[in-house]
């Protein structure tokens, strides 16, 4: 079933589309209509699943409808166990609601209140939050809960296992009568059940197997290099692994011409995909790339941004794309239902500003790695998923937090 049959409205599947996603998962097909249709929700599904969209789309297109937010006052309330999920839940907001004018944010403990306090007084659309720093925003009177009308437990066996059961029901009981309830936990135990009995009246009940999973599996991995020895990197992965194919991005048609004649001479061939080249060899490069014929081709973002080619099982950022969104779009090229895929981006010291904007679009840090004998001489700081790229970015609701974690080792 495709995307366009759940009933969502264009610019979602807009946004959606530019993720990748070909179809929906299970617990997408199953959770979005119920949840458009305004029922409750109680769904057995864990992380991987795709069950954060089941939430998240049919939500947004929900708020659609609903009028402006007036201030102090949220419309959708999420609540996590940890900081990392509520992060990394409102990036996935910010992407799937690019096109829409609609604001959220993630709120949680740990950091000074202030901004946070100070982001609430517009209103906010979609709260993302951790239970305690929420009963701590209500009860400074920083937000009032009169205009919410749907409340999602994402995790929930976590936040039991987390001691938070008194505080979610605090918040429960604060929350209007009337509203949508949805809960997600990876397994429907006793204690999850007795939770939901509480908060949520008739829900419609959904369960997930984990073989019922159906994304492809995308091995992200960063290779920290110097930029002077990229290529020659790259060859020696080509060779000593034996790659079968890649599709491989660079930032300028110069860079691509001489990547392919710097992989010539190890003896690579490679072909360079970008818009200095007619429609007529870009058109015969596909379809030989697509055929397996050619097994390295080196396109600029740019160029290949239109191209469809899906399920490979390798793509590589040579250069990091400039919009984090470029990069999430660029691996999920790779990878079928089922299958690998493996996402490598080089990182270099110049690449540094499109790492941190990468890493704190995706909400998590990607693995870092070094290949022995080209270790960086430049040394690749540890990146801060709390920056906030420069540019304004299209969606009202993006929010960057002011300070955040420090990258794990
Ligand atoms: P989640 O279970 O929500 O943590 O999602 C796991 C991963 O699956 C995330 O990286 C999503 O971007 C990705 N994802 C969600 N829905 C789809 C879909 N329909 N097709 C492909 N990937 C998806």
């Amino acid at each position: 079933m495709p995307f366009s049959k759940l009933g969502l409205s264009d610019p979602i599947l807009k946004a959606i589309a530019e993720q990748g996603y070909q179809t929906p998962t299970p617990i997408q097909y199953k959770a979005i209509p119920v949840v458009l249709s305004g029922k409750n929700v109680i769904a057995a599904a864990q992380t991987g699943t795709g069950k954060t969209a089941s939430f998240v789309l049919p939500i947004l297109h929900k708020c659609q409808d609903y009028s402006p937010i007036r201030p102090k006052r949220i419309r959708a309330l999420i609540l996590t166990p940890t900081r990392e999920l509520a992060i990394q839940v409102e990036a996935n907001i910010a992407l799937y609601s690019k096109y829409m004018n609609l604001n959220s944010m993630a709120m949680y403990g740990g950091i000074d209140s202030a901004p946070q306090k100070e982001r609430l007084i517009e209103g906010v659309d979609i709260l993302v939050a951790t239970p305690g720093r929420l009963l701590d925003m209500y009860t400074s009177r920083a937000l009032h809960f009169d205009e919410l009308e749907v409340l999602v437990l994402d995790e929930a066996d976590r936040m039991l296992d987390m001691g938070f059961i008194a505080d979610i029901n605090k918040i429960v009981e604060r929350l209007p009568e009337e509203r949508q309830n949805l809960l997600f936990s990876a397994t429907l135990s006793k204690e999850v059940r007795m939770l939901a009995r509480t908060a949520i009246e008739k829900a419609v009940e959904i369960i997930i197997k984990p073989d019922d999973i159906a994304i492809p599996k995308i091995d992200q991995l960063l290779l920290t290099v110097d930029k002077d020895t990229k290529s020659a990197l790259l060859s020696f992965l080509i060779t000593e692994e034996e790659w079968d194919q890649a599709l491989i991005f660079i930032e300028t048609k110069r860079g691509a011409a001489k990547l392919v004649s710097q992989l010539e001479k190890r003896g690579i061939k490679a072909e360079a995909f970008h818009s200095g080249r007619s429609q007529t060899v870009r058109a015969q490069l596909l379809e030989d790339f697509k055929s397996g014929e050619l097994k390295f081709m080196v396109a600029t973002g740019i160029a290949a941004r239109g191209i469809d080619i899906n399920g490979l099982t390798r793509v590589v950022n040579y250069d990091l794309p400039d919009e984090a969104a470029d990069y999430v779009h660029r691996i999920g090229r790779t990878g079928r239902a089922g299958a690998i895929g493996e996402a490598i981006s080089f990182v270099s010291r110049d690449d540094f500003r499109n790492l941190c904007a990468i890493e704190h679009h995706l909400g998590e840090f990607i693995d870092r790695k070094e290949v022995p004998g080209f270790e960086p001489r430049l040394e690749i700081p540890a990146s801060d998923v709390s920056y906030a790229p420069k540019k304004p970015n299209q969606s009202r609701g993006r929010n960057a937090p002011k300070k955040g974690s420090k990258r794990r080792s």
